[in-house]
């Protein structure tokens, strides 16, 4: 059954596991190459080498077939290079119990150990482990039936030294497959603390050192996009400039730690109850800025209103244990009204409101009056 393969991530991982399988396929036939010359040169018979790579064919085909049907995605390893790794074994069971000659033979058990070396790259360390055990067992039991099929096979010492180099060289490939799968994982941690270091510094880029919100540089990109969005008519935007109110004399009465913990108390308290669509920052010292997209005037003064009244609610302690309340002064600005759209006369435009706010007793919203 096709399954329908939508998610770009999965397509590209689908078209890496095809690559994946053409690299495997070169190898597979240079082995039916090695089969069939071998064949020619009367190292074993027509049949055993066309039987051999109608097998090894088969598999190609049915990992293609798995691979481009996604049929691969329904298993909880989709890669399925243990599978790859171990299906070509009963093939090679067939082809090295069919060939007599023990030097032709010894030869031909060096080619078909190489799918082994594939699960170097993907498997875990037990995995792989398991894997050349199996090859191990996937040889010893040709061992044991060309043993049972003609006794004085077990007289030839050529045949022992055969096998046992077959488990010394396995096991030296398990410790080599331990090592590399051991600096896998360690590649694979570097990784993904480059990563996070790399989402760090992004976000870092972005942030106010102070109270975590986005930072100036931030607030000037969005609103550049929004001016340029409403510029060409797709949608208009609001902006309110908070201006703390009497901070200087805060700062001076309380400390200036305490009033950096007032900062991020109202930071916190705005960013709280805005939408996920508004973006609110740091526009410097003690100003914030709220860029509201899609938002006209009225909706943008009534939520300015609300986050206001929020942050007069707010209670502090100081140190000596005297309660205080802080409040705000914000200017709204909405872009339909503004006759030049550009970020600078957006933001001169809400400072002006902001003026007015200050002007009016503070702890009150204005919004811009004029065009400019
Ligand atoms: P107004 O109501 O007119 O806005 O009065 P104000 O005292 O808030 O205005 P002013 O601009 O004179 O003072 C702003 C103060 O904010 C001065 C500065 O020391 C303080 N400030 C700026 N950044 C920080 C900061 O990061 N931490 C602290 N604690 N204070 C800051
Ligand atoms: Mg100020
Ligand atoms: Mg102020």
């Amino acid at each position: 059954m096709r399954t329908k393969i939508t998610d770009p991530r999965v397509l590209r991982h689908q078209q890496i596991r095809l690559q994946r399988l053409g690299r495997a396929t070169v190898s597979y036939v240079l082995q039916a190459s090695v089969a069939l010359c071998t064949a020619a040169l009367g190292g074993m018979a027509w049949s055993t080498a066309f039987n051999y790579v109608f097998g090894i064919s088969l598999l190609v085909l049915v990992f293609f077939a798995v691979f481009r049907s996604g049929l691969n995605l329904r298993s909880r390893e989709p890669n399925l290079t243990f599978i790859q790794v171990l299906s070509p074994l009963p093939p090679a069971i067939y082809l090295l119990y069919n060939i007599d000659s023990l030097p032709v033979r010894a030869g031909i058990l060096l080619t078909v150990i190489a799918p082994l070396l594939y699960g170097i790259l993907d498997l875990s360390i037990g995995r792989f482990l398991t894997a050349a055990l199996a090859y191990f067992v996937a040889y010893f039991s040709v061992f044991l039936l060309a043993g049972a099929r003609d006794i004085a096979y077990y007289d030839n010492p050529n045949e022992w030294i055969v096998l046992i180099t077959l488990a010394l060289l396995l096991a030296q490939i398990g410790v080599i497959g331990g090592f590399i799968s051991g600096l896998r994982g360690s590649l694979r941690r570097k990784n993904q603390q480059l990563n996070d270091a790399m989402e760090k510094i992004s976000d870092m880029a972005v942030r106010d050192e102070l109270t975590g919100i986005y930072n100036r540089r931030r607030l000037m990109e969005v609103l550049q996009s929004e001016v340029a969005r409403a510029a060409r008519g797709d949608a208009q935007f609001s902006v309110c400039l908070f201006d703390l109110d009497d901070f200087k004399r805060i700062n001076d009465e309380r400390g200036h730690p305490m009033g950096d913990r007032v900062l991020i108390a109202c930071a916190n308290a705005v960013e709280g109850m805005i939408r996920s669509v508004d973006t609110f920052g740091r526009f410097g010292g003690e100003e914030f800025l709220l860029i509201m997209p899609m938002t006209d005037a009225d909706a943008a003064t009534i939520a300015a209103n609300r986050l206001r009244t929020r942050i007069a609610e707010l209670s502090f302690l100081d140190d000596e244990n005297r309660p205080f309340t802080v409040s705000a002064s914000i200017g709204v600005a909405n872009s339909e009204t503004s006759t030049t759209l550009e970020t600078g006369v957006i933001l001169k435009r809400a400072d002006k409101a902001l003026y007015a706010a200050k002007a009016a007793g503070r702890n009150c919203v204005r919004l811009a009056s004029g065009t400019r």
